[in-house]
């Protein structure tokens, strides 16, 4: 009988790239623990990893490449082999680029997220302006934000020297659980935690000072926060003086948000908007540290972390120690793979609809209308989608997706499992996970470690990048750059390319489990504003942006952090629709629909959980446990109502993605931040009835 052997490699069910211990046994994963003797691990592990056995032998992993053999969306599909499907793909992408030209073709990287660089550049060699990612509504939209005031890249807050941490929408202990560590010993420091969450998580009961507001009146607690510090004095006059562009327009807009106002739109006490904004300008440094998209999951969500990203430069936070810092550079895993190829005059979707997408530096285009581009061949005709991961449970009224892509004259996907997103492709590809491949990886502060290969790939599934390096081989595609070799090169050659600027090479890096700091990284620096203006039109930190100000007219974008309230809505009647709904709030067992497969996980959950407080319960007749139907202006689900006392009454929370009803259905596909593009998953409407029989279906 062979040992156990326990093998350093990562988990990326979920994203963050977790670095884990595996436990494989005659070349099978037994289970997984966090790594040990590394920065960021403490041997914890979320519930997600920790099921990571199941995720891998799932009885839903495509073994093989399959091809479509009976009608689109039907999915009828038959084993083929690597060669053949190659070959289809490669000859179908070719003709379409013949018959349609290369922006019919769209390139999509869903999840996991490793191989964008390398999808990026086959799109950008294709020839297709048309390079998407999950980001189209996730993240994106912060960064976008936080690049109409600072112009360059995001800066964390500097955990290890801060003396305030506010925490914006984001309980860390559940989405990135190694943290909790780390947040524990600043606790035990004596950092002054303020968390603002519409609900009482485990963050907010750990917090100082928890604002609980409204879904998507963040902009008004933020604004509200500025009155308070400059009525107060307590912003940096100094910074804000020679930094700052549109400063007096922005103090006069602030003045009506005095806290007695901010309370009634956000249901935050007058006397805890001070308290907060008192703490993180008073008790500096102060760090914020925010989240990818709960703020930005609002129709007005653009503007709302404008107004929250604004206090950074107001209290004279940003890049300093222990405020918000610029990262060490340069670490992009990227580099030439990474660099966007813009096609002059050639149209990316969503360039129309989402100019200052484009003009803030998103390396790709906006897809979150896909369903409608294809559909209505509009702006011009989609005939194709290449896919890596593609999940249509991430769109709002997600079955609009589906039926369109079922219109596509080609969809190969490249998946781990048999996902419903892949019944309508006509090709689907097998990939293996973070467990079957090796990889090369950037931590925090420029430290870089190498993951290895734990078990070899299940069934006949490869690595992504390699398969994306396969079909580039065959479309005899030529770069004419140095990543042309690269490519051609294989795998090996792409992770000693993408480590090249760190000074590392791929055999030290391997040698040292523990990782390793990159050789040619900057030294950290603070107050880099001082020798380099910001990357903005002003070159300075804009309160009042110009980017956003050139669409004045075209799209009726304003200059300052405004804000809308998303419930003065017309088109929707709120005595029809009274409740407020708000979809995929992070759960410690699920990421969006991928582990409803997982029966450790699922079994948790097994149906819809609508999450009502009591008292909206009551008024609507409806008891915990009740089966219930949630009908909102663009469709209805099925599910169980689960009193819940973490959030406010008025608001109702279900989590999307579940097969049996899932909640981003309800969300209108036009219902959209007229910036970014982001649906308004976090601020809908509906109204929710008692239906059927009483109790758990399962
Ligand atoms: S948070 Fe959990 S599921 Fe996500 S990558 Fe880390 S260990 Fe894996």
């Amino acid at each position: 009988m062979s040992e156990t052997k326990i093998i350093k490699t990562t988990c990326s069910t979920c994203g963050p790239c977790c670095e884990v211990d595996a436990y494989v046994k005659d070349g099978r994963l037994i289970s997984v623990e966090g790594a040990r003797n590394t920065p960021m691990q403490s041997g914890g592990l979320c519930a997600k990893g920790a099921a990571a056995a199941q995720y891998v032998y799932n009885k839903e992993r495509i073994l093989y490449p399959m091809k479509r053999v009976g009608e689109k969306g039907e999915g009828k599909f038959e084993r083929i082999s690597w060669d053949e499907a190659y070959e289809m793909t490669a000859d179908n992408l070719l003709r379409i680029r013949r018959e349609y030209g290369a922006r019919s073709s769209v390139f999509y990287a869903g999840y996991s997220k490793w191989y964008r660089p390398a999808m990026l550049r086959l799109a950008n060699v294709y020839g297709s302006p048309n390079f998407c990612t999950e980001s189209s509504t996730c993240f994106q939209a912060a960064a976008l934000a936080w690049r109409s005031l600072y112009g360059n890249g995001i800066c964390r807050p500097d955990l290890k020297n801060t003396n305030t941490l506010m925490i914006w929408s984001s309980n860390p202990y559940h989405t990135n659980t190694p943290m909790s560590k780390m947040f524990q010993e600043m606790k035990r420091r004596g950092v002054r935690i303020i968390d603002v969450d519409p609900r009482r998580t485990v963050t907010a009961h750990d917090a100082d000072i928890h604002l609980q507001l409204i879904p998507g009146t963040d902009g008004a607690l933020a604004l509200s926060m500025a009155q308070v510090i400059i009525e107060e004095n307590l912003y940096d006059k100094e910074f804000v003086d020679k930094y700052v562009y549109g400063f007096e327009e922005y103090r006069e807009y602030v003045q009506q948000f005095t806290p007695e106002k901010a309370e009634k739109i956000t249901g935050v006490p007058a006397g805890k908007i001070r308290l907060a904004a008192r703490t993180y300008a008073g008790n500096g440094p102060a760090g914020l540290m925010f989240s990818a998209s709960p703020v930005v999951h609002h129709i007005n969500g653009v503007q709302n972390y404008r107004a929250v990203f604004a206090l950074i430069a107001l209290t004279g936070n940003y890049d300093i120690e222990g405020g918000n810092r610029t990262q060490p550079g340069p670490f992009s895993p990227a580099n030439e793979f990474g660099k966007v190829r813009r096609f002059d005059g050639e149209e990316a979707i969503g360039q129309k609809e989402f100019p200052v997408w484009f003009d803030l530096s998103c390396d790709e285009a906006q897809c979150t209308m896909l369903a409608d581009y294809i559909a209505k061949e509009k702006p011009y005709p989609i005939k194709a989608v290449f896919a890596m991961g593609l999940n249509h449970r991430m769109w709002p009224q997600p079955e609009y997706l589906q039926s369109s892509l079922g219109k596509l004259d080609f969809y190969v996907n490249a998946e781990l499992f048999m996902s419903e997103s892949s019944k309508s492709a006509d090709l689907i590809l097998p990939a293996c996970t973070s467990y079957e491949r090796e990889q090369v990886h950037i931590g925090m502060g420029g430290r870089f470690f190498f993951s290895n290969r734990a078990i070899e790939p299940v069934g006949e599934s490869r690595n992504d990048i390699e398969i994306v390096m396969e079909v580039y081989r065959r479309m005899k595609l030529k770069d004419h750059t140095m990543c042309d070799e690269v490519l051609e090169s294989g795998y090996e050659a792409y992770m000693e390319h993408i480590l090249e600027p760190s000074g590392l090479t791929l055999e030290e890096l391997k040698s040292r489990p523990e990782g390793m700091q990159g050789k040619n990284l900057f030294p950290p620096a603070v107050k880099t504003y001082e020798n380099e203006p910001f990357c903005t039109p002003s070159g300075k930190v804009e309160f009042r942006s110009l980017v956003l100000e050139r669409y004045k007219d075209s799209h009726g974008y304003e200059g300052l952090p405004v804000y809308h309230d998303f419930r003065d809505n017309d088109a929707v009647d709120r005595k029809e629709f009274p409740l407020i709904l708000n979809t995929g709030s992070r759960k410690p067992q699920l990421f969006h629909s991928r582990l409803y497969r997982m029966p450790w996980l699922k079994n948790i959950e097994t149906v819809p959980m609508v999450e009502m407080h009591p008292e909206d319960g009551k008024a609507c007749g409806i008891a915990d446990g009740d089966s219930v139907r949630v009908i909102s202006p663009s469709g209805e689900i099925e599910g169980t109502a689960f009193y819940n006392v973490q959030g406010k009454p008025g608001v109702v929370y279900i989590y999307h993605g579940c097969a049996k009803g899932d909640a981003n259905e309800l969300i209108g596909k036009d219902y959209l931040d007229p910036i970014s593009g982001f649906p308004g998953f976090k601020g809908y409407f509906c109204r929710v009835e008692k239906s059927g029989e009483t109790g758990d279906e399962e």
